[in-house]
């Protein structure tokens, strides 16, 4: 079969790698892709929210399934754009409804979701601007750090936590203000849970499930989890303190109430779901849902998918989810991720990239990378990320550090201490 697989990170590259595998695929196009996808499939040179292209492009090249890797085409609406069109309807699309989006696209919609199918979240209310005064009540009632989330998206810096009441104040009346445009028209105020973090990713037809393995990112940029946010700087799989008796937990608890919740509030949702945790005190308690995979996870979790992704896939597209059997590989995998120098703040672009040639026992994905004038360069913050197998986590992360020290572009910086924290 022929599959579309949109998107352009770090992430994409992974799932064209994993679907790449399946004896099944014809041709693999990824739209618009990197430097690394045109490696292993066909890169298409259209934008992943360029509807009208992206159904151009699926008729004229009989595409028979679409990927969706990140979550702006999901929240735009590309599943329904398909399912609405009669020249395209026969085409699945994995990923949710536009409707299904919105527990990522709006965190209002995520907690309000969590609350009426009683899924384990912090308390939590939302606030217009209208209400500020009410806004600032319910800042008052609660206890240090404040947890501030504009509603809508906000390339994943929405989210301001602040130990000090009058700069809560001054940050909630700033993002009404427009500090994040039309997404802090609303903000969510929520208590602040204290524990460790992990991702759950599930892949449903919206009938059935399948949890894919547990990851661990790492979230900021400065050694010790210290510095400001990015976009993730590695992961690790599995992850030590998600062991059997937790995750037992997360299925009765998180996984099964969030797809039978998709049931009865007839959303349609044929994708996956990424739920971001918290354990506290062993229990766990959901942060966010996205309506996608997630980057650098993805490149960790497929590693550790044994059985073929394509027969996966068709299992959500056809409601046969059910009937797929998910064969998980025993050992770790670890990622790391080599990014510019001043990310996640201001860096320049277009670094040749060298050492590529040089990497043994260890897989490139690549994220934000170009091809100019016959040669890869650096074209995004995050750049390439090194993942690795291994019997133990110590293994698979001496080879992504081994690995690291080998590529190399002008200003490379990456964490050296993915994975540290975990047993
Ligand atoms: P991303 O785009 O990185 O997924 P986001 O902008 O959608 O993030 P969240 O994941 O909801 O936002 O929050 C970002 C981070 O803020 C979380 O990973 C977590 O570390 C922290 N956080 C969010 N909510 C809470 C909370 N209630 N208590 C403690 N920490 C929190």
């Amino acid at each position: 079969m022929n599959i579309l697989l949109l998107g352009s990170g770090g992430r994409e590259h992974a799932l064209a790698w994993k679907i790449k595998q399946s004896t099944r695929v014809s041709k693999l196009f990824v739209a618009p892709g990197n430097a690394g996808t045109r490696l292993i499939a066909e890169n298409v040179n259209i934008s992943a929210t360029d509807f009208a292209a992206i159904k151009a492009f699926s008729l004229k090249e009989k595409v028979d399934m679409v990927v969706v890797g990140p979550e702006d085409p999901l929240v735009k609406g590309v599943y329904d754009f398909f399912q609405t069109d009669d020249s395209l309807k026969h085409i699945p699309v994995i990923g949710p409804s536009k409707h299904g989006a919105q527990l990522e696209g709006s965190k209002d919609f995520g907690k309000q979701f969590m609350m009426r199918h009683n899924i384990p979240t912090a308390r939590y209310k939302s606030f217009s601007a209208s209400e500020l005064e009410g806004a600032y009540d319910f800042l008052s009632e609660l206890n240090p750090p404040y947890v501030l989330k504009a509603d809508g998206l906000a390339a994943g810096k929405g989210v301001v936590i602040l130990d000090d009441l009058g700069l809560a104040k001054n940050e909630l009346k700033a993002m009404f203000d427009g500090r994040f445009g039309d997404a802090g028209s609303t903000v969510v105020i929520e208590e602040f849970l204290s524990g460790i973090e992990c991702s759950v990713f599930v892949m449903t037809d919206g009938d059935s499930y399948k949890i894919l393995p547990v990851a661990k990112d790492y979230k900021r940029i400065g050694e010790g989890d210290t510095g400001a946010n990015t976009g993730g700087m590695g992961a690790v799989s599995p992850v030590s303190f998600a062991d059997a008796d937790f995750m037992k937990k997360v299925e009765e608890r998180i996984v099964i109430p969030t797809v039978e919740g998709l049931k009865k509030d007839e959303i349609d949702y044929k994708g996956f779901i990424f739920v971001g945790l918290i354990a506290v005190d062993g229990e766990p308690m959901v942060i966010e849902y996205n309506a996608r995979m997630g980057d650098p996870e993805t490149e960790v979790v497929m590693l550790r998918i044994k059985s073929d992704f394509v027969d996966l896939l068709e299992g959500v597209a056809t409601q046969t989810l059910r009937d797929k059997i998910l064969e998980i590989d025993t050992r770790y995998a670890t990622t790391v991720m080599l990014v510019s120098g001043g990310y996640p703040g201001d860096y320049e672009k277009g670094k040749p990239i060298a050492g590529l040639d040089g990497v043994s026992g260890s897989i490139v994905f690549h994220a934000g990378t170009k091809l100019a004038n016959g040669a890869v360069v650096t074209d995004g913050g995050r750049v390439l990320t090194i993942s690795s197998y291994g019997e133990t986590k110590e293994e698979a992360l001496s080879k992504s550090f081994k690995n690291a020290t080998i590529v190399s572009f002008a200003g490379k910086n990456y964490r050296k201490d993915i994975g540290f924290d975990l047993q």
